[in-house]
């Protein structure tokens, strides 16, 4: 009744746009730019994917997936054909993880196999639209349709090879023709969407030396605007990298190839291709010079093409060493010249650039906000369209303060005020009880040379004061930084804070063990105002420009946005958490992990009791440093030392790879800080299947600590036990067996060093000196555990292992750290700290919340028995967090706090 003489509603026109998606939609429309479609995820054309997949370690090659996304990709091909693999088996269990992964599973998926039933199988497993990767001629039309047919039943869209039964197509007409043929059959005979229809018509390698391929690129240009004319609403890709495949080996000139490729072959209509962002260098910046040769060969113009750019080749190859200085920019315009030095991080002439821009423009200030900010703005541009990376954006930022400094008298002068200032103003902290922030002043430069300022409160700052300094500073944006796990609680305490003062300046969320999920399961919730995480330091400048935008449309969808996303978050979580299943902890107990202690003898370490160095040498650790993670802290993401030829990211890691080795010189030569460490080993038995007695001596009569061990709970498959490190420790009666413990800190008297460069407004080298001791610490760590191994310990003496099999853990025994996942619950830290008495015998300590200081120190247990090995606690039930209290003589409340992120179950 209610709905008498209503008509229903109208439907909308269904569009006839080109529309994917995963959980989020990518629709292409007419003035989309090009989209990327990531490589990485396939067994044929990444080895290190196809090693991932054929040992299984399928947590791991989703990182490869999820590093796509974070390089750009909007599309991934999955592809499994492998000989040796189960494709049907690999794809379906790839995907299905892909899904449980918000991060990647928001991209529409390609599923690329030559095998039809492979397709299908992999089709089962998508959610949203994804696309069929691919489907040809080559068997005729009935097998073609009938698998056109299938894919459309599964609502996918299709990629159409231009191969039909007489091969591939290379000339254009072939080309044309087989692709206007399948589109008629498609569209006519299945029912398809134009606009579901992909072609690709095969980029073939040019410049191979034999005179048919002179054409290829021609071919494809040309076939690709006729098709685009013929195939109304079709689109077009491609796979680029095949075209430069004789200049394997030479990336300089790859790239260019693809440069100019891509620009001609976009203007003739491509919409997608599958690409490495490395060939997405910018057309303008290929040297002129090698351009004409590049598209010599590309358009065929002259006869030997093919030999003067291989000539070039050979010329980059071997002079690629020399640095040839150019400074013909020092010829453009003041203006040009000062963007320049923005870009490349030039500080040499910016006083003298500056000075004669001062006298040019009106005013000090007026530099600031003209030449200035039109020069970061290109390097904002850049870095956001992923054409810059972080360590060229710290240093733009130091020629800006450079150039800033140097004005800044002379605007004092004049008096003038503007209201032209800063764009808004950004408090940071890391919060109480951590230390940590090179990440957090990585946040601080890039939104800096966005014209945002920034209000820094550094590191350990307790609730309060953030929020006092926010009020009385009146800042428009609050950002949060921590990366030990006590950190996301303080994060909550400060959201309920700003609730129960009723604040409702918006609140970011960020730092290592931060996410979106905890962010929004655990702090969004108690927050009234805008609370979201803001995943790295890129991130930062588009999340801040939308909730300072103002535009209030804009503003408030964008928070709108950001809510239901939130939400949507929780619903998920919540959902996938009444999957897993959990034992008892009697249950997981007594399948604990049963070592045989009848037939091994723990080994008897040399030192029993501890040792302490105050002053280790710097430079025995310099060939212990893992420098993968160093790369890591600045967001170029790589393996050491493969990155420093990766295609995108190799020249700038090199640059800053040169960097840090000049400065680790100094470090060493001029001793910046001192490395200090304690160690100690002694009799160990386990009891009570879950705790760990450390003794003071052989006759293990008197207890020095007792380590409380917490017990794997997640339900697991036959004959796998639920582990805790207290199984790879004898029981009491069953041998006599031993621990160790240490605590080791690079860090000491680095904070000079730090203000040193901060006084000079050279942030760069200020991150520099941190991020060197983190890699210093871990170093010293990873060179202890090896001397304990072989002289202190000695159950190895005869070890000899090269850095890269240390660093890839292939000794004996492990080294697991209280907060990391084995051993996630931080106050443990308290009693290796006492048993060590480490705060007496170095410069270490621990923050309230058991943060190492100085940031750059590691601490950890030894574990000698050759089956121990590192594990992930995963969440625990009520019942062992109950016991757990009982054994640390806590309430069941703090239990709860210390352990609130391991809880498979909700706290009131
Ligand atoms: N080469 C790396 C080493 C640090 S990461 C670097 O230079 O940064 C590896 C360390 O993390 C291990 O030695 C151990 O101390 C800790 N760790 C890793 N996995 C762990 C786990 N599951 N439980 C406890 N500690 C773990």
């Amino acid at each position: 009744e209610a709905v008498e003489g209503v008509s229903p509603r109208q439907r909308k026109p269904e569009s006839d746009l080109t529309m994917l998606s995963g959980m989020d939609p990518l629709v292409i429309r007419p003035d989309s730019n090009f989209v990327n479609i990531g490589e990485r995820t396939n067994v044929t054309g990444s080895k290190k994917f196809a090693r991932l997949i054929k040992s299984g370690q399928f947590e791991e090659a989703l990182d490869v997936a999820k590093q796509q996304v974070e390089g750009g990709a909007q599309i991934i091909d999955v592809n499994m054909d492998e000989g040796l693999l189960d494709s049907e088996e690999a794809m379906t269990h790839f995907l299905n993880l892909v899904a449980s992964e918000p991060d990647i599973a928001k991209l529409p998926i390609m599923v690329d196999s030559s095998k039809f039933h492979v397709i299908e199988t992999g089709l089962k497993c998508l959610q949203g639209k994804g696309v069929v990767n691919s489907i040809s001629l080559k068997e005729g039309e009935e097998s073609f349709l009938q698998q056109a047919r299938t894919v459309n039943k599964y609502g996918a869209a299709v990629v159409v090879m231009a191969f039909d039964e007489e091969g591939q197509a290379d000339t254009t007409d072939r080309k044309v023709s087989i692709c206007k043929r399948a589109y008629d059959l498609l569209v006519e005979k299945v029912g398809f969407k134009p606009c579901d229809i992909i072609f690709d018509p095969n980029i073939f390698a040019v410049a191979t030396g034999i005179e048919e391929h002179n054409q290829y690129a021609i071919y494809y240009l040309e076939a690709v605007k006729q098709i685009k004319k013929l195939c109304p609403g079709a689109k077009v890709s491609g796979g680029v990298s095949n075209l430069s495949f004789s200049f394997r080996g030479n990336n300089h000139v790859r790239e260019a190839m693809h440069a100019s490729f891509l620009y001609h072959a976009v203007q003739a209509g491509m919409d997608m291709g599958i690409v490495n962002a490395g060939m997405m260098e910018v057309y303008e910046e290929v040297p002129k010079d090698l351009m004409t040769l590049v598209e010599d060969v590309l358009f065929d113009r002259r006869q030997d093409a093919t030999e003067a750019l291989t000539d070039y080749a050979e010329k980059v190859k071997t002079n690629g060493k020399k640095l040839i200085r150019d400074l013909t920019w020092r010829e453009g315009t003041v203006e040009e010249r000062i963007s320049h030095a923005l870009v490349k991080g030039i500080t040499e002439f910016i006083v003298e650039d500056t000075e004669e821009a001062r006298k040019k423009y009106p005013s000090g200030l007026a530099v600031i906000e003209g030449p200035l900010m039109a020069g970061m703005n290109v390097v904002g541009d850049l870095f956001g369209a992923g054409k810059m990376f972080l360590p060229q954006v710290v240093k733009s930022a130091r020629v800006m303060k450079t150039s800033v400094n140097y004005l800044t008298p002379f605007i004092e002068e004049e008096k003038t005020q503007s209201d032209e200032g800063a764009k808004g103003k950004v408090l940071l902290a890391t919060v109480k009880g951590d230390v940590h922030d090179i990440g957090k002043n990585i946040v601080g430069v890039v939104l800096g040379c966005n014209n945002y300022e920034i209000i820094d409160l550094g590191v350990m700052v307790p609730a309060d004061k953030i929020l006092d300094t926010a009020v009385k500073e009146n800042v428009d944006i609050i950002g949060l930084s921590g990366l030990i796990t006590p950190s996301l609680d303080e994060m909550v305490y400060v959201a309920q804070e700003m609730d129960r003062r009723g604040m409702t300046l918006p609140l970011l969320i960020g730092g290592a063990t931060t996410s979106k999920v905890h962010t929004a399961v655990k702090i969004e919730p108690k927050y009234s105002g805008i609370c979201m995480h803001v995943l790295d330091a890129s991130r930062s400048v588009g999340v801040v420009s939308n909730l300072l935008s103002k535009d209030e449309n804009l503003r408030s969808n964008f928070v709108l946005d950001v809510k239901k996303e939130y939400d949507q978050v929780r619903t998920q979580r919540a959902a996938r958490q009444e999957i897993k299943q959990y034992v008892s902890l009697q249950e997981a107990r007594e399948n604990r992990l049963k070592l045989d202690f009848e037939g091994y003898t723990p080994p008897k370490p040399t030192l029993l009791g501890s040792k302490v160095w105050k002053d280790y040498d710097l430079a025995s650790l310099r060939d212990y440093i893992d420098w993968t993670p160093f790369f890591s802290s600045w967001q170029m993401a790589g393996k050491y030392p493969q990155i420093l030829e990766d295609k995108v990211v190799g020249v700038e890691a090199t640059k800053l790879f040169n960097d840090a080795n000049a400065m680790l010189d100094r470090i060493i030569a001029e001793k910046w800080f001192t490395a200090q460490a304690v160690i100690g080993i002694y009799p160990a038995n386990s009891v009570n299947t879950d705790d760990i007695e450390l003794y003071a001596d052989e006759s293990r009569n008197q207890i020095l600590r007792t380590l409380k061990c917490l017990r794997q709970q997640r339900k697991k498959a036959t004959n796998r036990p639920n582990l805790s490190l207290s199984d790879f420790i004898a029981p009491a009666g069953e041998a006599e067996d031993y621990m160790g413990a240490f605590a080791v800190t690079a860090g000491v008297g680095i904070e000079k060093w730090v203000k040193h460069f901060e006084a000079e407004n050279d942030d760069y080298s200020a991150i520099m000196v941190k991020a060197l001791a983190d890699r210093l610490v871990e170093a010293l760590a990873e060179h202890m555990h090896e001397r304990v191994r072989k002289e202190f310990w000695g159950y190895d003496r005869e070890e000899s292992l090269e850095n890269d099999a240390l660093i890839k853990e292939k000794y004996r025994g492990i080294r697991p750290a209280p907060g990391y996942p084995a051993c996630p619950e931080h106050t443990e830290k308290r009693q290796l700290f006492d048993l060590l008495k480490v705060e007496d015998e170095i410069d270490m300590q621990l923050t309230e919340h058991f943060a190492m200081y100085p940031a750059a120190s590691v601490s950890g247990w030894y574990f000698s028995h050759p089956e121990s090995k590192y594990f992930g606690l995963g969440q625990i039930s009520k019942d062992q967090v109950e016991d757990y209290a009982r054994r640390k003589d806590m309430k069941l409340e703090e239990a709860e706090r210390w352990l609130a992120p391991l809880l498979n179950y909700e706290t009131s």
